[in-house]
């Protein structure tokens, strides 16, 4: 007999924990309350990668008059007013349903039973799934917790919250607004910092830290910063939003030195939060709070005998491919393929202008874990093919240890950093030393050589 596996959600973590359970033999079904893929799919990573890859399309042709005859300003001027912010919503739609497709196809072939309803515990070994219709119960051996997070917004901006958007339903908005304030300057306030300049927003972006991206490498800020400011985009550094209301549709914000910022639209991007009260976690005694479940074991994802958790819902990281291998690692360990999962190999990739992207230690961090060692910066300044894209800002630099030349990470910010960054991460995951990584040959003209030049400096 098959052993029994529910994957409560059908997110990142959810769709592949399911597909791992049943390619191991396991009987398998899926509640999920709303769409297949996620957050991810639906309101996360594809809909605003869509929308920057529109946006980008846009910055190119606005910089094509230098490469035209006189008088191509105009036609490109042209072109920018024809923008159609549906059409790009729709583009992006569509993205979404060729993907969530594709989970639908692959869940019928692998016999996966999808049950598109409410999960909550009765016990440790029955799910109540609850539709408009019925409420039945599903018996089980083992269950993975997949039930994502969704956006936090705290006061002041909790008190305007039907009046503002957040980092989930920003995608809905109807038209562009011609002002938008970003609270938050993370990843997700600067990736709408970049695209919604790049369709000619005039954007002002609120974050309470002095740096944006204040919980990556300082170099990084540095760049985005910089790259932001150029875009006409207000940066309020240090600053904290203490008021939020409402007059005549304007959104007013008042900050903590006493100045007010006004604006269309407001996207408030301040983080997530899980909520697992819906879930009834209580029931199959596991505790929660808002950063998501306790005690799941970060090697293995068990938290109980037989319950596991894997994606946003574990705590440990706020990333779609994270979330796929914690999926991957619980659903092995349950069906006797053990596995485990290194949280410090994750990948961190934000889709600004350069991309930024990192993984392992920065130099902070090492120095900050008392580590002695050796950096391997290069400027992108110097890199062909970047140059020859016009996109020279940016540096790659290597982090290795000084004694045993071991690779640490590495943090860069370049074009297509996020493509760029898995051969550090390879390297990481090979226990690879710098003097071996510089014999890799890399191929030229790329954006890639550079971690090459770095280490041969
Ligand atoms: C705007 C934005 C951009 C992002 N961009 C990126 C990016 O570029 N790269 C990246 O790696 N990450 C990105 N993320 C983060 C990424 O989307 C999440 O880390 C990822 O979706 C988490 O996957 P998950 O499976 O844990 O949860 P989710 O994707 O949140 O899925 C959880 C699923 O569980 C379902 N569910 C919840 N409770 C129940 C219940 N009781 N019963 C049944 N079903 C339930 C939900 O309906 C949902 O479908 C972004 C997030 C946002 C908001």
């Amino acid at each position: 007999m098959s052993i029994k596996v529910v994957v409560i959600g059908a997110g990142p973590a959810g769709y592949p924990a399911a597909l791992t359970a049943a390619k191991l033999g396991a009987q398998v079904t899926v509640v999920e309350k709303a769409h297949l893929g996620g957050v991810c799919l639906n309101s996360g990573c594809i809909p605003s990668k869509s929308l920057l890859d529109a946006a980008h399309r846009f910055d190119v042709i606005k910089n094509i008059s230098s490469l035209c005859e006189e008088g191509s300003a105009d036609a490109a001027q042209t072109v920018l007013q024809h923008l159609s912010w549906k059409k790009i919503q729709t583009r992006q739609q569509a993205v979404t349903n060729k993907l969530t497709l594709g989970i639908n196809a692959l869940f019928r072939q692998a016999k996966i039973n999808l049950i598109t309803a409410i999960a909550s515990f009765k016990d440790t070994n029955t799910l109540i799934v609850k539709t408009e219709q019925e409420e039945k119960e599903i018996c089980f051996d083992y269950a993975i917790i997949c039930t994502g997070s969704t956006a936090f917004v705290p006061p002041p901006f909790d008190k305007i919250k039907e009046h503002i958007y957040d980092n989930s339903n920003i995608f809905t908005l109807p038209q562009l607004p011609q002002t938008l304030t970003i609270v938050g300057g993370g990843v997700i306030g600067c990736e709408f910092a970049t695209l919604m300049s790049s369709l000619g927003v005039k954007v002002s972006v609120i974050e309470m830290q002095n740096r944006l991206l204040p919980t990556l490498d300082e170099g990084l800020s540095r760049v985005i910063e910089t790259n932001l400011r150029k875009r006409g985009v207000t940066l309020l550094l240090g600053k904290k939003a203490i008021d939020a209301r409402v007059e005549n549709e304007r959104k007013i914000l008042t900050l903590e030195d006493g100045t007010h910022i006004e604006s269309e639209v407001i996207l408030a991007a301040i983080g997530r939060s899980c909520d697992l009260t819906e879930l009834k976690a209580e029931n199959a005694g596991l505790q929660w709070d808002r950063k998501g479940l306790k005690n799941v074991n970060p090697q293995t994802m068990q938290i109980t005998e037989n319950i596991y958790a894997a994606g946003d819902v574990t705590g440990l990281s706020l990333l779609a491919h994270a979330a796929t291998r914690q999926a991957a690692v619980a659903a092995g360990n349950i069906c006797g393929k053990p596995t485990t999962y290194n949280n410090d190999l994750v990948p961190n990739a934000v889709y600004t202008s350069p991309e930024l992207a990192s993984v392992g230690l920065g130099k902070q961090q090492a120095q900050e874990k008392g580590l002695e060692i050796k950096t391997y910066k290069y400027f992108m300044l110097a890199n062909g093919r970047s140059l020859t894209m016009d996109a020279a800002e940016g540096f790659v630099e290597v982090i290795a240890d000084k004694n045993s030349d071991k690779i640490l990470g590495a943090v860069m910010a370049a074009p297509n950093a996020s493509e760029i960054i898995s051969s550090i991460t390879v390297a990481l995951q090979a226990g690879l030393t710098v003097e071996q990584l510089k014999n890799v040959i890399f191929p030229h003209p790329t954006v890639c050589e550079s971690i090459g030049d770095a280490l041969a400096k």
